[in-house]
């Protein structure tokens, strides 16, 4: 996606202190020589392929500004399609809905749904000490972190039962193909979140598993997918019990979100 246009306002605004917006209706506004000074290096590193998020330090997504760090995946638009669902299929908003985000990374999809479900408890997890740090400061940088529990672990190891459901966006780029993403991301996303396993699709396998001991009966599952993952999802989560299996698509069209119901 061509975002020239945005990233320079964004570099301009953060190097000045100012609104993205003020850019846009004051762009006619003198510059002097210590305000260049302040974005010639913004724009160095822009030129030099490090993406705005890395070099402004945040990321918006679903409307909230997130703290990004060397270890946190940087939140993609694609993932507000995986938030979209969840909202779109719980019942209720206002129930103390009690749900673990797996693998959670800046926090951000944890924190938009506390954000969405006034009365919901969140229990993230990550392998990243620095990733739940991150997390942490985003649930309070947003008012919900007396809501928001970060615990160290893989995936789910060390989650108990009943919760009402699962969101997770795992790492799902088969480990041979790595190496050939973009450099914005291959060089600035954490492998961690990135690399699962040889056909993509290790994190899934374990989760589900796993999901089979965590949630109540009724329970449902939330997962972000590559876009060519859908049928090998499916056929894993029938196997496991699962009903209700629906795909959306994300902006670009592409199958991105997986969501199931565990049968009674
Ligand atoms: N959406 C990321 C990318 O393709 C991958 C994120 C992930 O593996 N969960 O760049």
């Amino acid at each position: 996606m061509d975002t020239a246009d945005l990233d320079a306002r964004v570099i301009i605004a953060v190097a000045f202190g100012l609104a993205p917006s003020h850019v846009v209706l004051h762009p006619d506004e003198p510059v002097d020589a210590g305000m260049l000074a302040r974005l010639t290096p913004l724009l160095e590193r822009r030129l030099s392929g490090t993406p705005v998020g890395r070099i402004v330090g945040e990321r918006e997504f679903w409307g909230l500004a997130f703290t990004l760090s060397p270890e946190t995946l940087e939140p993609r638009p694609d993932t507000e399609t995986l938030v979209e669902q969840v909202l779109a299929r719980l019942p209720d908003r206002n129930r103390p809905w009690r749900f673990a985000d797996i693998g959670t990374g800046t926090g951000a999809i944890a924190v938009s749904l506390l954000h969405e479900l006034p009365n919901a408890v969140a229990i993230a997890t990550d392998l990243s000490e620095e990733a739940l740090r991150t997390a942490r400061g985003n649930a309070r940088r947003h008012g919900v972190a007396e809501r928001f529990f970060p615990i160290r672990c893989d995936f789910t190891a060390a989650l108990g039962p009943e919760f009402d459901f699962l969101v997770s966006n795992p790492p799902y780029i088969p480990s041979g193909d790595v190496g050939r993403l973009a450099p914005e991301v291959r060089l600035h996303d954490p492998r961690l979140a990135l690399d699962g396993g040889r056909d993509g699709m290790e994190a899934y396998r374990v989760i589900v598993s796993e999901s089979v001991r965590i949630l109540r009966p009724g329970g449902g599952v939330f997962f972000e997918i590559g876009y060519e993952q859908a049928a090998a999802l499916k056929a894993l989560l029938t196997s496991r019990g699962f009903a209700d299996i629906a795909v959306y698509r994300d902006l670009g069209g592409r199958d991105r979100v997986v969501c199931a119901t565990l049968a009674n």
